[in-house]
């Protein structure tokens, strides 16, 4: 009874106190940027679909200078970000940290100038010094972004009224805009590294970074704001089941587990809206976990990791979307690949 009292004043508390859209104390709306004021100085900034930043940010006041977490997809993406930090703050941004190396996270670099400091995982380092313009994973986002540039011209060519018109040219603008804007793309490497952990503890704030094993990638980081009890987590956990074509889903339950010692209340993800509620992260590990044994089974017994691909059973994973039979080919032919040492 007394539990059960507990629980419905919690209940009751908790929806009277919380912010109305989750993890925001105030919203700043910039041309190109929703700003959710999360703590004091700290804004996690989402696009607002004027151009295409793919991914989420963070930025950190701290006394003297700016710390921001992850740069979008392009410089002209990084440089609408820049524009967004101007609205809230004048002072400069000093650093850039990289939550991974993919594109969409990595790519709006060079907006931040020559002299900013970038700090990503070693692996990071690797990735963004070795082949990073023939990574699969970026180019077959280029070959995406194409496709989807000549569908709606497609698609243009055969509308029938004005209103359908306009409406699809508005979207080609947009996507050739973003297509356009890969002309221009540099790939920066970090220029301070870590393997384990790093803080920093310049300007009234305390950030840790932290790398707790593989996961999306070789080199996830949580950046972790102590004070604020606020972590970032690039793509290592989002708000469903995250991008696994560079991942390695049979360790990514371990890792999430060093995550969860953290002491955080409010997670901001790579991509999607941020969130509170932990159990998500238990849902994404047993899903890596039941994906990891599944596939294993159906290797065991011989099927392709196409057959494998089509059979695997998630379903009772509802509470992630999964309701019908597969799991993502990409996904599974990397786990064939890692389980026969193809890669590494
Ligand atoms: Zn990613």
């Amino acid at each position: 009874m007394l539990t059960r009292y507990f629980l419905i004043r919690t209940a009751v508390l908790l929806f009277i106190f919380s912010p109305p859209s989750g993890s925001a104390q105030e919203v700043i709306d910039t041309d190109t940027h929703r700003l959710e004021q999360v703590a004091d100085g700290v804004y996690f900034a989402i696009g607002n679909g004027a151009l295409y930043t793919m991914s989420n940010a963070l930025i950190i006041e701290r006394d003297e200078d700016v710390v921001v977490v992850d740069s979008h997809i392009t410089p002209a993406a990084g440089r609408a970000l820049v524009d967004s930090i101007r609205v809230v703050t004048d002072k400069p941004v000093t650093t850039v940290i990289n939550s991974h190396f993919h594109y969409d996270h990595a790519n709006g670099i060079p907006a931040f100038g020559d002299d900013v400091e970038i700090i990503g995982h070693e692996v990071t380092y690797q990735k963004l010094t070795g082949d990073p313009a023939n990574e699969h994973t970026y180019l077959s986002s280029l070959t995406r972004f194409d496709n989807t540039v000549n569908r709606l011209q497609e698609e243009l060519t055969a509308a029938t009224s004005a209103e359908e018109r306009r409406d699809l040219q508005s979207q080609l603008d947009f996507w050739r805009a973003h297509v356009e804007a890969q002309d221009e793309i540099e790939f920066l490497p970090p220029t301070m590294t870590l393997r384990e952990t790093l803080t920093l503890h310049r300007g009234g704030r305390e950030i840790q970074l932290h790398y707790f094993g593989r996961a999306h990638t070789g080199g996830d980081l949580a950046i972790y704001l102590p004070e604020d009890r606020i972590v970032f987590t690039g793509d290592m956990v989002l708000g469903g089941i995250s991008y696994m074509g560079d991942g390695y889903v049979s360790e990514w339950a371990d890792t999430l587990q060093g995550l969860k010692r953290l002491d955080f209340d409010l997670v901001l993800p790579g991509h999607g809206p941020g969130f509170r509620d932990r159990a998500r992260i238990d849902n994404v590990q047993a899903y890596y976990t039941d994906l990891t044994e599944e596939v294993r089974r159906l290797k065991d017994l011989g099927y392709s990791a196409e057959e494998a691909a089509a059979r695997a059973d998630l379903r009772q994973h509802d509470a992630l979307g999964v309701s019908q039979l597969g799991a993502n080919l990409e996904a599974v032919q990397r786990m064939y690949d890692l389980i026969d040492g193809r890669i590494e």
